[in-house]
C-alpha cells in the first residue's frame, strides 16, 4: 500500500521530569547524592513508615519558582500538594505527593529556533512539584527485581508542554533548551543518561488541516535527547501507517527500545480518576509571597537567551558564535573573563570555540577543570596581535605547551620554544638586505616589472630568519627595499 506521509501532521506534547539538585529530599532531610550505595539515604520518611510526617523543603520551592520565572510563567500564590494513590513496589507509602489541581507555575513558554532561523514558542501548561519514587532494578539479579530507595522522595519538578510540537526535530530542540535552562539555573544537572532529567513524549497524528487532535500515545524510557527524537519519529510513522490501514490508535503507554529503534506497548493508560487524588493532609498549603519571589529574582543568573542577545548585540558576534558560546554557562563565563584581558573580541571567541573547546572535547573535560586561566588565552591573543607569534604557531605549539606549564606566561613559553617572530624592523631590515643581496639578477628582473618575485625574496627572508620573521612586516620591508633600489 502506498502511504502519503505528507498528508498527516504530528502533534506532540512533552512531559519533562527534572530532579532538583537540592541537598536533601523534598519532604525530609535525607541526602540526595547520586551514586551512593543503594538504600543508604533512606530515613523513615523516605521509606514511608507509618506515623512519619513530611515537611516542606524551602530550597525545592525556590528552584521551582526560579524555573517558572525563567519560563515567564505565572507563579501561583497559593498552592497545595495532593496524594496520587497507586500501588507499586518502588513507592513505599502507596501514594506519591504531587501537585494536582494547583501547580506552582502555569503558562509560560520555551523558545526554540527553527531551521529557517525563526523562533517558535512551545507553551507550558504547568510546572508542578512532586517527589520521585525509588528505583526498580531488573538487571541486577537473575530471579528478583531489586529496589534502591535512595531516590524515593527526591524533589522533582514536572514541566508539561502544550501539544505545540510538530516534529521529532522540534522536540529535540525543545529538550536541548530545557536542559540548557535547568543547567544555567543550577537546579538540575540535566543528565538524561543518569535519569536526573526524564522525558515522556505524547504523540498523536492527524490529517493536515484537521482541527481535532488524534488519540495520543505516551512513549517512555528514552535515555537521551536523541532517543526522544528517534522514538517520536518512529511513533509518528507507526501511527500514520496504522491509520492508513484503517486501524485504530489506542491510548496507551509504550516503551522505546533504543537497540531496535521501536516503541512497544507497555500498558493501557490510566485515567486521573484511577489515582484517587485528594489534598495531602500532612503538609500545610504553600503561600508564595511577593517578597519570596523577589529573593528568587535577585538570585537569578543571566539566562542563555539574555547572554545570546548580549553576545550578538554588544559584542557583535555572529548568531552562530553566540549560540556556541552560550550553550554552556561556564563556557560563556570563561569567554567573558577572557574579554576582561583583551579587546580582541572576535579572536577571544575563536580561541574559546576552537582551541579551548576542541581540547576539552578531545580530553572529555569540563571547562571548570581546564587548567588554563582565561587571562592566559588573552596573553596568547596579544602575542599574535603584536606580531610576536603567528596564529599557527600559537595554536599548534604555544597553546599545548601552556597547558603543560600553565603557570608560565605565553611570552615565557614562546621564548622557551624559540618561536618568537622577528618583527623588530632593524633586525629584519638586515635580513631583508642580505636576502636581496643574494639575487642581484632577480632584483633587475623585479625592477623591470616582474613583481611576483617578492615571493622569492620572502622565501629567502624566512629561510635566513629560520621562519621567525613576521611575514607582514617582512613583506612590507622587502617591497620598500626593492622599490628604493
Ligand atoms: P494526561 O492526563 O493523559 O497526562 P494531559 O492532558 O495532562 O494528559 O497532557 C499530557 C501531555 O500530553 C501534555 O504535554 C499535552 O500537551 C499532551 N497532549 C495532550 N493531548 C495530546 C494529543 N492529542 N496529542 C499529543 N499530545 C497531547
Ligand atoms: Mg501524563
Amino acid at each position: 500500500m502506498n502511504i502519503d506521509y505528507h498528508l498527516y501532521e504530528a502533534v506532540i506534547g512533552l512531559e519533562v521530569h527534572a530532579q532538583m539538585l537540592t541537598k536533601s529530599k523534598a519532604f525530609c532531610a535525607d541526602a540526595t547524592e547520586y551514586g551512593a550505595l543503594p538504600n543508604t539515604q533512606v530515613g523513615p520518611v523516605s521509606l514511608g513508615h507509618p506515623g512519619t510526617l513530611p515537611v516542606h523543603n524551602k530550597e525545592a520551592v525556590k528552584y521551582a519558582v526560579k524555573l517558572g520565572l525563567a519560563c515567564q510563567c505565572d507563579i501561583a500564590a497559593h498552592n497545595y500538594y495532593a496524594r496520587k494513590n497507586y500501588f507499586y513496589a518502588d513507592l513505599p507509602k502507596g501514594y506519591q505527593i504531587s501537585q494536582h489541581t494547583t501547580p506552582i507555575c502555569e503558562n509560560g513558554f520555551i523558545g526554540i529556533k527553527l531551521k529557517d532561523g525563526t523562533e517558535k514558542r512551545i507553551g507550558l501548561i504547568r510546572i508542578h512539584m512532586e517527589e520521585d519514587t525509588g528505583k526498580s532494578m531488573h538487571d541486577q539479579d537473575v530471579y528478583d527485581t531489586l529496589i534502591d530507595y535512595n531516590r524515593a522522595g527526591t524533589a522533582l519538578v514536572e514541566m508539561v508542554s502544550h501539544p505545540d510540537i510538530r516534529t521529532g526535530e522540534e522536540a529535540y530542540q525543545y529538550l536541548t533548551e530545557v536542559r540548557k535552562l535547568l543547567r544555567y539555573l543550577d537546579i538540575c544537572d540535566g543528565n538524561m543518561e543518569e535519569g536526573s532529567m526524564r522525558c515522556d513524549a505524547n504523540v498523536s497524528v492527524r490529517l493536515k488541516g484537521a482541527e481535532a487532535f488524534g488519540t495520543k500515545v505516551e512513549v517512555k524510557n528514552m535515555n537521551s535527547i536523541r532517543n526522544v527524537q528517534r522514538a517520536i519519529d518512529y511513533e509518528i510513522k507507526r501511527q500514520i501507517e496504522a491509520i492508513s490501514k484503517g486501524e485504530k490508535i489506542y491510548q496507551e503507554t509504550r516503551t522505546f527500545d533504543a537497540m531496535k529503534g521501536e516503541t512497544l506497548v507497555m500498558r493501557t493508560k490510566e485515567g486521573a480518576s484511577d489515582y484517587r487524588y485528594f489534598p495531602e493532609p500532612d503538609l500545610p498549603p504553600l503561600h508564595i509571597t511577593p517578597e519570596f519571589i523577589d529573593v528568587v529574582k535577585e538570585q537569578m543568573p543571566a539566562l542563555p537567551k539574555e547572554l545570546f542577545h548580549k553576545f550578538t548585540a554588544v559584542y557583535g558576534l555572529s548568531e552562530y558564535d553566540a549560540g556556541v558560546l552560550t550553550e554552556n554557562k561556564d563556557v560563556a563565563a570563561y569567554f567573558e573573563t577572557v574579554l576582561k584581558h583583551t579587546g580582541n573580541i572576535k579572536a577571544a571567541a575563536n580561541w574559546v570555540m576552537v582551541q579551548v573547546k576542541g581540547y576539552l572535547n578531545e580530553q572529555a573535560l569540563e571547562i571548570k577543570d581546564f587548567v588554563l586561566q582565561p587571562a592566559k588565552i588573552a596573553e596568547i591573543i596579544d602575542l599574535i596581535d603584536s606580531g610576536k607569534i603567528s596564529s599557527t604557531v600559537a595554536s599548534k605549539e604555544v597553546f599545548p605547551a601552556m597547558i603543560h606549564e600553565h603557570h608560565k606566561s605565553a611570552l615565557e613559553i614562546a621564548e622557551a620554544l624559540n618561536v618568537l617572530q622577528e618583527s623588530n624592523s632593524d633586525e629584519l631590515q638586515k635580513i631583508v638586505d642580505e636576502a636581496i643581496a643574494r639575487f642581484p639578477d632577480k632584483v633587475a628582473e623585479y625592477k623591470s616589472g616582474k613583481t611576483s618575485l617578492v615571493g622569492l625574496f620572502m622565501g629567502e627572508v624566512m629561510k635566513l630568519s629560520k621562519g621567525k620573521a613576521d611575514p607582514k612586516v617582512a613583506s612590507k620591508l622587502v617591497k620598500e627595499t626593492l622599490d628604493n633600489k
